[in-house]
């Protein structure tokens, strides 16, 4: 190993599965102990040289937590070409936010961050949008759901944004997106959930929607909103008529979804205060990954979230970055 630094924490966290939050903070404050982090679990072990792609024992500049490729001599880091590309701030530091994201059940706030780790609240705050867009699965993971999918919107914003009840009245302004921003839900009973925001609720955006992301045997729940007029053209597609109180009809409910909202929408509330309309998706995505991977423990969901930070970027992202 290039890096021989291999401490008791180190091989505790190997052997457990659920490391304690203190075993956790001991491990990443250590800057070398990040890198060899990353080193074993972005390249197995031993650092593939970006530029030319060569895996070798790559020499490593200790004063600059850089290592030069033997082959074609250039330095890279271990974050080089992946969502952290050429980051100001330390790896300790991102970890530990990683960590935290995962380890509190409904997210952490900018200024709750900054205070944590010693930053300031405009660093806190760059950091959670960046990972909260390695949390959206969506840009990655296009399996369709499939099964029974249960669909419906909800409206984020504005005055009338927490008043649900107001979207189960007919024809009032509950479902206008003029003040507020629509997020569409699709959600597999027992299974994954999608959202994301939509510029309309019209049916001309809705069933594309749903036809990008639901397998086309599945069962689709909606209420009797009309914007899910023509979902019986691709779907089996059962209805609940909320407004005349039959919330509950069989199986045809929409109460799964219903039970993300309010979990979204007390996260928005309760932690985040006020989200604008341009970053909602993010907000939505931190959900969904904390929906999606509900059974896993803080450190498991670290492990998703860190392959999902050090997975390649993008061309465009790569350039947006350097
Ligand atoms: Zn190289």
């Amino acid at each position: 190993m290039l890096l021989s630094y291999c401490n008791n924490i180190w091989r505790c966290m190997c052997k457990k599965k659920n490391p304690s939050l203190w075993e956790i903070m001991s491990f990443f404050s250590s800057e070398l102990n990040c890198i060899e982090y990353w080193v074993k679990n972005r390249w197995g072990g031993i650092p593939v040289c970006p530029h030319c792609e060569k895996q070798d024992e790559h020499y490593f500049l200790k004063s600059r937590s850089k290592f030069k490729c033997k082959s074609c001599k250039r330095q890279f880091s271990v974050t080089t070409g992946t969502k952290l590309h050429s980051t100001k701030i330390s790896l300790s530091k991102w970890m530990t936010a990683m960590y935290m994201l995962c380890h509190h059940k409904k997210g952490i706030s900018s200024y709750q961050l900054a205070e944590d780790i010693q930053v300031t609240q405009k660093t806190a705050w760059f950091m959670l949008s960046r990972l909260r867009e390695s949390m959206d699965e969506s840009k990655w993971d296009f399996k369709k759901l499939s099964g029974q999918v249960e669909v419906d919107e909800t409206y984020v914003g504005g005055k009338q944004a927490n008043k649900h009840k107001n979207k189960r009245v007919k024809g009032t302004q509950g479902r206008s997106t003029k003040a507020k921003v629509a997020i569409v839900g699709m959600i597999e009973r027992n299974g994954k959930i999608r959202a994301r925001s939509v510029a309309n609720v019209n049916s001309e955006v809705l069933l594309p929607l749903l036809k990008s992301n639901i397998a086309d045997a599945s069962t689709v729940f909606t209420d009797e909103f009309r914007g899910y007029a023509k979902v019986r053209y691709a779907f089996n597609h059962l209805k609940v008529d909320h407004s005349a109180g039959k919330y509950v009809i069989d199986e045809a409910h929409t109460n799964t979804i219903e039970n993300f909202w309010s979990l979204l929408k007390r996260s928005i509330i309760g932690i985040y205060h006020r989200v604008s309309p341009k970053h909602i998706d993010k907000y939505v995505a931190e959900a969904s990954f904390r929906y999606n991977n509900r059974e896993k423990n803080a450190y498991e969901k670290f492990e998703v979230l860190f392959n999902n930070v050090n997975g390649r970027l993008t061309y465009e992202e790569l350039t947006a970055a350097a």
